[in-house]
């Protein structure tokens, strides 16, 4: 039996593959290399369009980035000053995810997992939903509505504390699981289309589209506002995100139907890697049909993080960030942060240090 952590993170082909490969070369019985051996072959053909499960990484660290100037001037001082720490560190609780135990629930949440009504069913806060669901069920299904309540509680300690590091680094991470609240397809077990016959679509929806349409984005969005019920907003977004899952699925379905099979996909170049993905021509006729879909939910994930950063602030007495502008990360922080991003690379690979055979 495999530790409950890896199952948990067993959600997406392009880890399957580097989980297989390592474990070809853990196990000296040929039995267990050679199931090993087939769960790789069946999970290579969808290598090319499956390499990201959330927002891709360009959107997160969009939507991170954009967010910051929707603040109002008392945080801008310093919010800006690190906007480039705030955008590269959006996509670590996806660079973690497969390394770090506990961390792959934060990201999702499967819905129907609590069958019907079960917006009704599920408890706003997460206290309530331990008691009568417990840990382990909501672990297995998912906790981003409660894990954005967490963070939000996080940020305004630390705004609190007034500590730059720590503002910084939560302030990274609640933009992430904000994000990935706002996508549909982070709502359900057929994340990627697997259940339905449509695998990838998950790629496709959340980097594909946005790589070929981004440009068209209208992404100005107003001041940062209060939020006075962030537990609510939280549970609105995943809600929203849920409502617009069937018109991922149909959609797709449909533009299938209409386009012969030959021309769905096709070979692109990758800076020099020739992978399979979905053509241009396909792209364009499910794009028309969700009907600027994607730049809603980008819209609503940027709006919700400016929101949540700022209600932050004023509940943690808006404290002066002025002294905190000159903040910088010192030499030995910035190694220790790669290190421990070096160290979740590797927790992935599970490399076998040499005197362990
Ligand atoms: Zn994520």
């Amino acid at each position: 039996m495999l530790p409950k952590p890896i199952l948990q993170n067993f959600r997406f082909t392009t880890y399957r593959i580097i989980f297989c490969v390592s474990e070809v070369f853990k196990y000296k019985k040929w039995a267990v290399k050679s199931i090993f051996i087939f769960l790789l072959l069946i999970s290579t053909p969808f290598l090319a369009y499956n390499s990201s499960n959330t927002w891709g990484f360009w959107a997160h660290q969009r939507i991170n980035r954009l967010a910051v100037f929707s603040l109002p001037p008392e945080m801008l001082v310093f919010f800006k000053k690190h906007l480039d720490y705030l955008t590269e560190n959006a996509v670590n609780p996806d660079k973690r995810r497969y390394a770090v135990v506990g961390e792959a629930p934060r990201h999702y949440i499967d819905v129907e997992a609590y069958g019907d009504s079960a917006f009704y069913k599920l408890p706003l806060y997460w206290n309530e939903a331990v008691k009568k669901f417990g840990e382990d069920t909501l672990a297995l299904n998912g906790t981003v509505p409660w894990t954005i309540q967490q963070y939000k509680s996080q940020l305004t300690e630390a705004f609190r504390q007034r500590n730059p590091r720590r503002i910084l680094r939560v302030a990274a991470d609640l933009g992430h699981y904000i994000a990935d609240a706002n996508v549909p397809l982070h709502t359900t077990r057929n994340y990627n289309g697997q259940l339905t016959g449509q695998e990838g679509i998950h790629a496709f929806w959340e980097t594909r589209l946005p790589e070929l349409y981004a440009e068209e984005y209208d992404m100005f969005l107003g001041s940062a506002e209060y939020e006075q019920k962030t537990a609510l907003r939280a549970w609105q977004a995943v809600r929203q995100a849920n409502a617009a899952l069937d018109s991922v699925l149909r959609f797709e379905k449909n533009a299938s139907l209409q386009m012969k099979p030959e021309l769905k996909y096709a070979l692109e170049d990758r800076n020099g890697v020739v992978i399979k993905t979905y053509s241009r021509e396909f792209a364009k006729k499910y794009h028309q049909m969700l009907d600027r879909q994607v730049e809603r939910q980008m819209r609503a994930s940027v709006k919700m993080v400016s929101d949540f950063w700022f209600t932050c602030w004023v509940d943690a007495g808006q404290p002066d960030l002025g002294p905190l502008a000159s903040f910088e990360w010192d030499k030995v922080e910035k190694e220790q942060e790669e290190k421990e991003k070096q160290n979740w690379f590797q927790r992935l690979f599970k490399v076998r240090s040499e005197n362990d055979n």
